[in-house]
């Protein structure tokens, strides 16, 4: 047999899943190595921008790094609406309840600064079990013996091995492609993501939303924006900027001919937005990225061997109407992974994580959020198919008739003209890495 550099734990990825996995796994004292791509853990990373903590959720991201809400969040969001535009009219809804629903708290976030921050406390928390982060590392696939996984390869590492291999390398999981849990392929199962961020001074951000600076808004859009296309919009206040985003069905982009950054465009001159954005318009960011539709592709059973997968890797993006989840959800599947992990181990079998993982994800109720059942209630706002009808839908459901109320004073009003441990055996990986892969001390 062939030896390997060896950890107890390798975590790929240091997205929001990554770092619950490696902040749960360092809790429970367990060695753990975080491997990241990006040259910055938060580089490489899209995201509309808000993270969500649900009262039903077994973890929140707050729970496992206090002080992040303070530390690495925009705002929180206080007010939510939803437009729905036909023609030149809007019909502006308050969704606040809605929203409210089973949410602790929600706050808008950018991914750069946000993953960042987590890196910084994995890297510390996961460097007192005798492992760290490293970043500019490109797992490129599973190691395996006698057929069974046993480890990862890297580009620029040798191989290393691992009692628990957490795949949280996101919707193109190299992992889970590798073990054949991944097979994603019909357009149907997609959502294509576009978002800018847009520079506004936070003075003038606050007058045009009319909001204090510890308040933020959630805007979402829905009608006949998008030329027929199935899919909606949303802004969201940052502190000193906005993301403003779209997210489209796959499918229907393919039917309709559909250029998803033309359909971003088209909210973005949206006579709607101009109250918002003013005759300036300073674009920070672009980017685009394709996510899963958990309804569709959340793996049921996302574990072979000694790799777990957890987050977007695990098809673990929930489309609640326009109301997109995905970190939340990766935040509390990378902490189960880990606390499966701790009690298989204390259990003296460590590499039966992945069915106390399975069994964990059902019995915490997070597989029924991902892929519910029943569309009485939840199911008919978690259809994207229905985003044009959303602002009907939610008001016909039991939660829309308690929480919708249409805005004072714009209900159906006309649109606005445009205005590690020492001493271990294994230490290579880190040690030999080079300086650049090293994060923070070393
Ligand atoms: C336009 C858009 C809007 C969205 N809006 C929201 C929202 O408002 N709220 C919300 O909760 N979710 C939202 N999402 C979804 C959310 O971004 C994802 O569900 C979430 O980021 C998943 O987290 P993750 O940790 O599984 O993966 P990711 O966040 O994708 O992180 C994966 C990490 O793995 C690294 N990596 C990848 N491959 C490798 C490799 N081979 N080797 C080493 N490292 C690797 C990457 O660099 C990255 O850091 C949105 C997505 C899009 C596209």
């Amino acid at each position: 047999m062939t030896e390997h550099e060896r950890y107890e734990a390798v975590v790929v990825g240091c997205g929001p899943g990554g770092a619950a996995a490696a902040a749960a796994l360092a809790r429970n004292g367990v060695e753990t190595l975080v491997l990241e791509r990006g040259v910055d853990a938060g580089s490489k990373n899209v995201s509309g921008g808000v993270i969500y903590a649900e009262e039903s959720a077994p973890y929140t991201i707050e729970s496992l790094f206090p002080g992040f809400r303070e530390q690495a969040t925009e705002r929180p969001v206080t007010d939510n609406y939803i437009h729905n535009v036909a023609g030149d009219r809007v019909k502006t809804f308050d969704i606040g309840e809605l929203h409210h629903h089973d949410t602790a708290w929600a706050d808008s976030v950018l991914r750069r600064p946000m993953d960042s921050w987590l890196a910084e406390r994995v890297h510390e928390r996961t460097r007192e079990t005798g492992g760290g982060l490293l970043t500019e590392i490109h797992v490129t696939g599973l190691l395996r013996e006698n057929g069974e996984i046993v480890g990862v390869r890297t580009e620029e590492l040798a191989p290393i091995e691992a009692d628990l291999i957490v795949a949280a390398d996101g919707v193109n999981s190299e992992l889970a492609r590798d073990a054949g849990l991944m097979d994603w392929d019909d357009p149907a199962e997609w959502f294509q993501g576009v978002k800018a961020v847009v520079d506004m001074d936070p003075a003038v951000l606050d007058d045009r939303f009319d909001i204090d600076p510890d308040e933020g808004e959630a805007h979402l859009f829905s009608g006949d924006l998008f030329d027929g296309v199935r899919g909606g919009g949303f802004l969201y206040t940052n502190r000193e900027s906005l993301s403003i985003g779209t997210v489209f069905h796959l499918d229907s982009l393919a039917d309709e001919r559909a250029e998803p950054q033309e359909l971003l465009d088209a909210l973005l001159t949206h006579p709607l937005l101009a109250q918002w954005l003013g005759e300036e318009y300073r674009e920070r960011e672009y980017s685009a990225k394709l996510v899963p539709d958990s309804k569709k592709v959340a793996h049921e059973s996302p574990h072979d061997d000694r790799l777990v997968l957890v987050g977007d890797a695990a098809g673990q993006m929930q489309a609640q109407g326009p109301i997109i989840k995905g970190m939340n959800h990766a935040v509390s599947a990378g902490a189960l992974a880990a606390e499966a992990f701790a009690d298989a181990r204390s259990r003296g079998d460590p590499h039966r994580a992945g069915e106390f993982y399975e069994r964990k994800l059902r019995e915490e109720g997070v597989m029924a959020k991902l892929r519910p059942r029943s569309y009485d209630l939840v199911g008919r706002l978690s259809e994207i198919d229905a985003v044009d009808r959303v602002a009907t839908a939610v008001a016909d459901s039991a939660l829309g008739r308690l929480g919708l109320r249409a805005r004072p004073g714009s209900s159906n009003a006309p649109t606005t003209p445009p205005a590690r441990r020492d001493g271990s055996r294994y230490r290579t990986a880190l040690r030999d890495a080079p300086d650049r892969h090293r994060r923070g001390a070393g």
